[in-house]
């Protein structure tokens, strides 16, 4: 009998790693927009087309996840395509988004990610490793919980702070879900909050800018799923910055599963972070 072992004991950075370099390979065999825009004829459990490079994307990480099973771990897994697969355990929950920012990805913008989270409850609160792969840039962000973040193996320091302009707005604000007609929703409260706005089309990858602090903050204009947030959200909060989910009961109590709950908001100090939580309409 194969004795049952805590998925939070297993090394997520290798599985992660794994995962990254079966994804390259899988991305290089279809390297046009032509390729990548092709769709499966199916929606995820969040709603979208799905295409058949997050189809085989997702593919990639479950095959990381089924060899785990088979080494005697046991947990429960929440996908964008799939939704919720019992892996032995709803105790420990791992949280996949295979690529955040699948338009980048099927147009060939750079960045998109691998966004993987483990945690030991349903929030982002109980989130305890995430690990966000950026594949635009090559960069690898990780945290563990009470022990830091990391890129690309060197610690984030977490008392970087926020810049701001002399008439006191951010210096670089990063939104998300950036339809515009959201950002004409938002447009007033955007103005008075930053000098200049990126948008770079992954909720996961948004979140680690704010983690370098290379971002002052982050804000999602809709809401966002627990798939696209929950180890970015870690990775800001372990390399000293604040998040929040404002339209949840508490800040980090928005769901770990692949529907939309909240807008998700980061800041590298509270003060922003309560300026930010307004701006979503
Ligand atoms: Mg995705």
């Amino acid at each position: 009998m194969t004795s049952t072992r805590s998925a939070l004991d297993a090394d997520w950075l290798a599985i992660c790693r794994r995962a990254v370099g079966g994804l390259e390979r899988m991305l290089a065999d279809v390297p046009t927009t032509k390729e990548r825009a092709l769709e499966t004829g199916t929606r995820g459990s969040g709603g979208d087309r799905t295409l058949e490079i997050d189809h085989n994307a997702e593919q990639l990480v479950f095959d990381e996840l089924d060899a785990l099973r088979e080494e005697g771990y046991r947990f429960c897994a929440v996908s964008e395509e799939r939704g919720v697969i019992d892996y032995g355990d709803h105790e420990v929950r791992v949280i996949i988004d295979p690529i955040d920012g699948s338009l980048n990805a099927k147009r060939g913008v750079p960045s998109y990610a691998l966004s993987v989270a483990v945690a030991d409850g349903e929030t982002m609160a109980d989130v305890a490793f995430g690990f966000v792969h950026d594949f635009g840039p090559g960069e690898e962000w990780w945290a563990w919980r009470g022990q830091g973040a990391w890129l690309d193996g060197a610690p984030l320091d977490p008392s970087l702070k926020e810049r701001r302009g002399r008439d006191g707005r951010l210096e670089v604000l990063g939104i998300e879900s950036a339809d515009p007609r959201w950002i004409k929703a938002s447009i007033e409260a955007l103005q008075d909050s930053a000098y200049r706005l990126r948008a770079l089309g992954t909720i996961a990858a948004s979140l680690c800018q704010v983690a370098a602090a290379r971002f002052d903050g982050m804000v999602s204009l809709r809401r966002s799923r627990g798939i696209d947030a929950a180890a970015g959200q870690l990775i800001v909060r372990e390399a000293g910055g604040y998040v929040s989910f404002p339209w949840c009961d508490e800040a980090l109590s928005a769901p770990l599963t692949a529907d939309p709950s909240s807008p998700v908001i980061a800041a590298r100090s509270q003060e922003t972070l309560a300026t930010l939580e307004r701006i979503p309409t």
